[in-house]
């Protein structure tokens, strides 16, 4: 049944739907983002929960304390290489299906700090990132306008054939090896899984 015919049957009064449908929906719609934040790009979200910007509208206001309790990871905020092996451990301790939003720049690349000796640079270097919001730090329409993007791509999960969702398929992992925080630097440097750096050819 096509869409055109299906919106038809919805203006008479009639739903038509699936299993896939309704699950997808529900759990787009009371995503549990996990309660912290790393820098100032944490403001930002902490006022993308207050009545001005009202992140309850897209049914995300339930900010957990527990990692068990929360399906979402906004990194919002400098990651340290100190703090790093710290946000792998709680997402590792998020349940399956989570997903991760890298909030600025500097959770993203490590922004105006990028240069810097203790600063990771981008935590997609060791757990996958669903959404990416750049600026610094991004405004709490940006954060929201990231959620809805979130959201959209929850509702296109499948829950069975080629496309199924990364979480439902068994050769992905949903916990990923834990730096050390070295005598130096972070041991390894990154997950080789998700990151490999640019080789850079020397000129002799
Ligand atoms: S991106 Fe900018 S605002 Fe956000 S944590 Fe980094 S320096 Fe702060």
């Amino acid at each position: 049944m096509s869409d055109a015919e299906r919106e038809d049957l919805r203006r008479h009064g009639i739903l038509l739907t699936s299993l896939e449908e309704l699950y997808n929906w529900g759990r787009s719609n009371s995503i549990w983002p996990l309660q912290f934040g790393l820098a100032c790009c944490a403001i930002e979200m902490i006022a993308a929960a207050t009545a001005r910007f009202d992140i309850a509208r897209f049914g995300a206001e339930i900010f957990r304390p527990s990692p068990r309790q929360a399906d979402l990871m906004i990194v919002s905020g400098t990651v340290t290489k100190k703090m790093a092996p710290l946000v792998v451990r709680l997402w590792n301790q998020m349940p399956e299906p989570k997903y991760c939003i890298a909030m600025g720049a500097c959770a993203i690349s490590g922004g105006p700090f990028k240069q810097g000796y203790n600063v990771l640079k981008g935590i997609d270097r060791f757990i996958p990132v669903d959404i990416y919001i750049p600026g610094c730090p991004p405004r709490p329409e940006a954060l929201l306008h990231g959620l809805t993007q979130l959201q959209e791509k929850i509702k296109a999960e499948r829950l069975a054939g080629p496309d199924t969702a990364r979480h439902l398929r068994p050769e992905n992992p949903g916990e990923f090896p834990i730096p050390d925080y070295g005598a130096h630097d972070l041991q390894p440097p990154n997950n080789p899984a998700l990151f490999s750096p640019p080789s850079l050819p020397r000129k002799p």
